[in-house]
This record gives structure tokens, sequence and C-alpha cells, in this order.
């Protein structure tokens, strides 16, 4: 294939990955943009495999196949649950092919000395390095989520110094490489201390702010294959590397803007770590009231309401409740009730966790509510029904100074005539902190789990 003919292929896939990116961004076209994607990435297999500078097929199709049906049955048989663990495992052998690319590239130049020019070397020592962090590192991230590992943030004395010091002397030696010295065992230091950081950075990080973590690293990942593509002087490589590494540093960006917390804190703040605040939390709430209701009083109220907000978080995923939930939307409108749902950026586990669940259950698009619509919906509604959310519910957030949440942006449910809320204990949610609306005199509890309290509001409601 020419030069120009593949430059026009490689720019029309560009396109498509811009294409994809636009339309992944709206739940209504996302579909489409995975198609484009897809389509794009084909196309972009297809032009490299027509290169004269392939020498032979067979290996490649080999590890296409491997690789390619271990995917699609992965990717077929995973649970909604498991998807963070599993877009964790895919992003980590990204990042190990860039580095094992830069180990090949420097392996097939440094013999010949003086072949390693300046700009080469800076790309393979980059996609070495952050290419082995976010392998070793995406690894730890899969075990914590699978429970292979503990999930808590697990500490050591001085583990920061360590870590800068081990982190130190792999810089250094990829130093030595830009520098000019081409001996092999230096980037073999890079790769092994870099997985070796990899590791140490990531078990510091409790389980549940993961997903922050594999949205970095795969930041990380994409900068890898933009630096290998520089290696191998491929265009396509550098722009879609980008394209990841800039939609993966947006990502963790507005996920730390969502918990009111700064990147830093979640990389370094061991947070979830089991402390005495979070062990007097589970206790009780301030002293305060708990009114519980049960399955019938909370029918009632639903029934004969005007408008009912449902604020699903991460306990509705626990309990797999979204198609019940469906339900009893539909049997509210049926009655002339007006249906909304609010979504927080953060409920839930992983970005998006809500949109993907209540789309699985076909929710209708116009009816999902992102934060700043919903709360000014709230003074108007009758009853706010909080499905397994609490920590996007904490009015803390707004007015105690002392809070660790305090300035993260939440659901005003408290604004609502009336606040149900079901979950099965008054124990804290991820932030490990005491919830002040459950003592609200507003608001009364329908213990349970989430499935079976909403399997029972139906049948209250049928009863009505
Ligand atoms: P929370 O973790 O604050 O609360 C979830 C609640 O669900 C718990 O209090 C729990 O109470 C309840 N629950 C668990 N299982 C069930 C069940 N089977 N049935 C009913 N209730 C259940 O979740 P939110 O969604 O409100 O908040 C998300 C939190 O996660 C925020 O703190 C956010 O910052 C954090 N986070 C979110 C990320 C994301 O990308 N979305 C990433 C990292 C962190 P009980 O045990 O009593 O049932």
């Amino acid at each position: 294939m020419g030069r120009v003919a593949t430059d026009f292929a490689y720019l029309a896939t560009i396109v498509a990955f811009i294409l994809a990116l636009k339309f992944l961004s709206h739940p209504a076209t996302a579909r489409r943009g995975n198609w484009i994607g897809a389509v794009g990435m084909l196309v972009a297999i297809a032009v490299t495999f027509a290169q004269k500078s392939v020498v032979s097929y067979w290996e490649i199709v080999v590890g296409m196949a491997i690789g390619g049906s271990f995917g699609a049955v992965a990717a077929r048989r995973v649970k909604m649950t498991a998807m963070p663990q599993m877009v964790a495992l895919f992003n980590g052998v990204g990042g190990g092919a860039a580095a094992l690319i830069s180990l090949a590239e420097f392996h097939n130049l440094a013999p010949a000395s003086g072949r390693l020019h300046g700009d080469i070397s800076v790309s393979i020592i980059l996609s070495a390095l952050i290419g082995a962090i976010s392998f070793s590192g995406s690894l730890v991230a899969f075990a914590k989520l699978q429970e292979l590992i503990q999930g808590r943030p697990i500490v050591y004395p001085e583990q920061q110094i360590v870590n800068g010091l081990l982190l130190a002397g792999v810089l250094a030696a990829g130093v030595a490489v830009v520098a000019g010295s081409e001996k092999q065992w230096l980037i073999v230091a890079v790769i092994l201390g870099a997985l070796l950081f990899g590791v140490l950075f990531v078990l510091p990080i409790g389980g549940a702010d993961m997903p922050v973590v594999i949205s970095l690293l795969n930041a990380f990942t994409g900068i890898a294959a933009a630096a290998t593509g520089f290696e191998l002087e491929n265009n396509v490589l550098i722009v879609s590397g980008m394209l990841v590494g800039a939609s993966g540093t947006l990502l963790t960006i507005l996920m730390g803007r969502a918990m009111n917390r700064s990147i830093a804190n979640v990389l370094f703040g061991a947070f979830g770590q089991v402390g005495p605040s979070a062990a007097a939390a589970a206790a009780d709430t301030d002293g305060g009231a708990v009114r519980s209701a049960t399955a019938d009083d909370v029918a009632v109220m639903l029934a004969y309401a005007h408008k009912v907000v449902f604020v699903p978080g991460y306990g509705m995923a626990v309990a797999q409740a979204q198609h019940d939930v469906r339900q009893l939307a539909d049997l509210l409108e049926a009655r002339g009730v007006e249906v909304s749902y609010a979504i927080h950026p953060v409920a839930g586990r992983m970005p998006g966790h809500m949109n993907v669940l209540l789309a699985e259950a076909n929710v209708p698009y116009p009816q999902l509510k992102e934060m700043d619509e919903a709360n000014s919906e709230f003074p108007r509604t009758d009853v706010a029904l909080v499905i397994g959310a609490n920590d996007v519910t904490n009015p803390d957030a707004r007015t105690n100074q002392g809070s660790p949440i305090y300035g993260m942006p939440i659901l005003n449910v408290d604004e609502a005539q009336s606040v149900v809320v079901l979950k099965r204990s008054m124990n804290p949610g991820f932030a490990g902190i005491e919830n002040p609306l459950f003592v609200n005199p507003k608001t009364v509890m329908l213990f349970g789990d989430a499935k079976d309290s909403i399997t029972q509001l139906i049948a209250g409601i049928k009863a009505q």
C-alpha cells in the first residue's frame, strides 16, 4: 500500500476515533459511537497489515486469535458489577504491550552504536516507564476489585519515601539511556523498576477509589501508546494514544471534582482506611431518632404523590434492583405520578454506573436528570426515594465544615417534602461517615435489600 493511501486511510481512522468519542458522550448515541470506533480500528488494523514493513503474518494472526478470543469471551461473560476490573485488566495489557515494544525497539537499535538517536530514546524510555507502571498498577487494581487481595489501603511506614526513591532510581536509569548509554540492562532496570513502582503505588489506595486510579492508569496507557507511535513512526498510534491520554486525564479530574477530592488525596490519602471515625459512624447517628417505615406505608406515600424522584446509588447496583425500579416507575406513571431519576456523577463505584444500569433496564433517557437539574426539582418533589445511595445525599457536604466530604456537590434530597431511604442497616457508605439525612424528621427508613424492598413496594402499590 502506497504512502499517500496509507496516510489517507489513517486520517479516516483518526476522524472515526474522534467521532466515536463525540457520540459516546451521550447515552442516546453511545452505541453508534462504539460502532464507529470499532470500524475505525478495523480499518487501522487492515491498513497496518498492508504495510511492506510487516515481515511475517502468521505470528500476528496467532496472537490476534488468542487475544481476540479471550477479549470476546470475557466481554460477553462479564457482569455489569465486574466491569471496572475488566477495564483495569484490558487497560493493563495495553500498557504492558507498549513496554514490550519499547524493549524490542531498544534491542533492535541499541547494538549498532549511534542508531539510538535522542528523540527515539526518549520515546522508548517513556513508553517503557509509563507502560510498565500502567501494567502492574492495573493488575493490582484488578486484584483489589476482584477481592483477590484486600481492598483496604495497604500502608507501611515511610511508604511515600520508598516510592519516591524507587521512582528517582528508575528515572536516573532512563536519563542514562537518553544521554547515550546503550546498555541493555538499563532498559531492563527501567521496566522492572517501573513494574515494582506500579505495584507499590496502587497498594495503598483503597478499593473504592480504584475507578479513579483505573481512569488515571488508562491515561498512562494512552500516553505510553502515543510514545510507542513515535518509536514506530505511526501517526494513528500517536493520535489515538493521545486521545486516550487526554480523555482519561479529563475523566480523572472530573471524578475528583465530583467527589470534592484532589487527585493527590485519592492517590496518597489512603482514603477508606478503617479508623475510629468510621467505626463510630457505623454505630449510630448523632443520637437522633431514626424512623423506620413498612413497605405498605411507603407504598401509600408513593401512590398518592404527584412527583417522585428516584435517587439510585451503589446499593441499587449491589442489589441489582434496576429492573424492579423501572417496573415501580411504570406502575407509578400509570397512576399519573410524575417520575424522574436524579443521577449524581459519582453515585455507585464507576463513572456512569447508574446510567449504565438504568439503560440496561430501558429507562427512558429524558427521565434521567443530572445533578443540577435534579436539585432544582427537589423543592417541588413530594417523595425522594433514595435507593441504596448514601454519601451522594449527605447534607453534611453543605453544612458541616469538619466533614471529610464538606464541599462535595450532593443531591439535595432533604429539600423534598418527604424522603424515603432504602438500605439494609445504619452502616455508612464509601466515605465511612454518618449521614444526618437519616435522622432528619422528613426521612423514613425502609430497611432491607433494595431489590426486596422495591418488590414489596410494587406489591403494595398494586394493592392500592
Ligand atoms: P455509598 O457507598 O455512599 O452508599 C451505598 C449504600 O448502599 C450503603 O450505605 C449501603 O448501606 C447501601 N447498600 C449496599 N448494598 C445494599 C443492598 N443490597 N440493598 C440496599 N442498600 C444497599 O454510595 P453512593 O452511591 O451514595 O455514593 C458513592 C460513593 O462512592 C461516593 O462516596 C463516591 O465519592 C464514591 N466513589 C464513586 C466512584 C464513581 O466513579 N462512581 C469512584 C470512587 C468512589 P447498607 O450497608 O446499610 O445497606
